[in-house]
């Protein structure tokens, strides 16, 4: 069964931009899928679209059966509640720990401490950062703190993990260590969607790719890579 679905999706920026033309796309769950485009191809809008930060003009999105565009304002929380989403530039609070800054995405949901406890070391755990719970932000490398990024992205088991160009500002080795840790995410079962540049990353994991050009669907592949500049 298919977990997102772009039907007929057009977005068009106020100031007449026209982002996305007539998106059509099946994603299963469980799916690993790289969207790959030259800059401004549409990458971040088809991703924030997802999230619900923006809508689109005209067509439907379907998330596990929900049509993202038609839910209300005030209710997008619950359906961020599904969702994990990480950055290229980790957005951690500066001023919180490593464990903090992942028990601080639960603790709005009441859990008891017990739990919350539970479910952030496992996540921490995951991401291979279990001792470094006490670490500042500030004492993280780039990678350590894009996985801690990840463990909050996790820790409520979403669904489904978007990743905005999550290795953008790492080094080579960097990537591909937070990469691993995304393929293990994707392994227990979550649908990951990942915008990139990155073709060395897109080359190595062999996974779906979708090429986007001047906010068309160009070019989908099952086992993507990049050859002279093209993917094959
Ligand atoms: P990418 O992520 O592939 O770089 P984007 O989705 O950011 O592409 O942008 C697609 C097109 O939409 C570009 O022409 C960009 O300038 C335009 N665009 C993106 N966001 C906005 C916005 N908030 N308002 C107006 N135009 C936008």
């Amino acid at each position: 069964m298919e977990f997102i679905k772009f039907r007929n999706v057009e977005k068009t920026y106020k100031n007449g931009v026209n982002a996305v033309y007539n998106m059509n796309l099946d994603i299963k769950k469980g799916e690993f899928v790289f969207v790959i485009g030259a800059s401004g191809s549409g990458k971040s809008t088809l991703i924030k679209m997802l999230y619900r930060e923006e809508r689109p003009t005209s067509g439907e999105i379907y998330l596990g059966g929900i049509n993202v565009a038609k839910v209300k304002n005030n209710k997008v929380y619950k359906l961020r509640r599904k969702i994990g989403i990480v950055f290229q530039d980790f957005k951690l609070l500066p001023k919180l720990t490593a464990y903090e800054n992942v028990a601080f995405a639960l603790e709005i949901y009441g859990l008891p401490a017990s739990e919350i406890k539970r479910k952030v070391l496992k996540a921490l755990d995951l991401v291979g950062l279990k001792s470094r719970t006490k670490s500042y932000p500030d004492q993280l490398s780039g990678g350590e703190q894009q996985r801690v990024a990840l463990a909050r992205a996790i820790v409520n088991s979403p669904k489904l993990l978007i990743c905005d160009e999550p290795t953008g500002n790492l080094d080579p080795d960097t990537s591909l260590e937070v990469m691993k840790v995304i393929e293990k995410i994707n392994d227990l079962g979550t649908t990951v969607v990942m915008a990139t540049h990155d073709r060395e990353m897109v080359n190595k994991m062999k996974k779906r790719v979708i090429l986007l050009d001047n906010g068309k669907l160009a070019k989908d592949y099952e086992k993507g890579s990049y050859k002279n500049h093209e993917v094959v």
